[in-house]
């Protein structure tokens, strides 16, 4: 792998299907596991960094706490809080087209 392969992944720490350590992508695969799935068509099954966010906010923002407690539990800032419930509040959820009714409720089964 070249170093200017390298500087794609930002992140280093074990592969989420097999537990392999090792340079991640951004849905948290090593770049081999990320390919063989992109080849297989299945690469959306992995979720991206941004959607396990996305579904952390999600989680806690139902237990009822305020924006800045949600951001402390997830990690995140409390603007990027406001900026992800706003594009629910526009019906636009990552991955998915626009949705309709229930997009302050789970999308996934947890
Ligand atoms: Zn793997």
């Amino acid at each position: 792998m070249s170093a200017r392969d390298e500087s794609r992944y930002s992140r280093y720490g074990e592969c989420a299907c097999c537990g392999q350590k090792g340079p991640l992508t951004g849905r948290g695969l090593v770049p081999a596991h990320h390919r063989r799935y992109r080849v297989q068509g299945t690469l959306g099954d992995w979720p991206t960094e941004a959607e396990l966010v996305e579904e952390d906010v999600r989680m806690v923002l139902a237990t009822g706490a305020p924006y800045t407690v949600v951001a402390a539990r997830c990690g995140i800032s409390t603007r990027r809080v406001n900026r992800i419930v706003a594009r629910w509040r526009l019906g636009v959820v990552a991955g998915a087209g626009p949705v309709s009714g229930e997009v302050l409720g789970p999308v996934r089964a947890a």
